[in-house]
């Protein structure tokens, strides 16, 4: 009995969980990334709580980016000329700011998880988060080349305003 209702009560608070994320602009970043309501396997991957809480802000948009929860504002990107908002993605995988640490690190990133650069951009982006790969295990090699990426373009943007 007791475990039935506990049962029910847990379904009960995942559903509405994840439907008060779903309708929550600023969570589309976690919506992409979560499907599950397990715990995300960065947690444990990332050692040093400073770089798992750039992790953290960016899947919560909540980071330093343009396009978040913290800055109240949705303003294009102040590191390049495209003239597009600074999002999660744009971030990550298309500002032109970042191109060269990009293709530097993304070939690394490909040199221990082979298909990596042939991925689509949704699919990097989730490897890139999550730090683990529905097409197999990422190596510590790999988890190390994706953690200094984001770090080193992550403090980069800290110094641009
Ligand atoms: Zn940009």
């Amino acid at each position: 009995m007791y475990s039935t209702v506990h049962g029910r009560l847990k379904d009960q608070y995942i559903q509405d969980w994840f439907n008060k994320a779903k309708i929550n602009n600023s969570l589309d970043v976690l919506n992409y990334l979560k499907k599950s309501y397990t715990v995300s396997p960065y947690l444990s991957k990332i050692l040093t709580p400073n770089v798992r809480g750039i992790f953290a802000r960016l899947r919560i948009n909540n980071s330093i980016l343009y396009h978040s929860k913290s800055t109240g504002i949705i303003n294009v990107c102040p590191c390049c000329t495209l003239n597009v908002v600074e999002t999660v993605k744009h971030f990550l995988l298309e500002c032109p700011f970042f191109a060269e640490h990009r293709n530097e690190h993304f070939k690394l990133i490909n040199d221990s998880l082979h298909y990596f650069i042939s991925l689509s951009k949704m699919d990097k982006y989730k490897i890139l988060l999550d730090l683990s790969s529905e097409f197999g295990n990422l190596s510590d090699l790999t988890i190390r080349c994706i953690i200094t990426y984001i770090k080193s373009i992550y403090n980069m943007r800290k110094n641009i305003t």
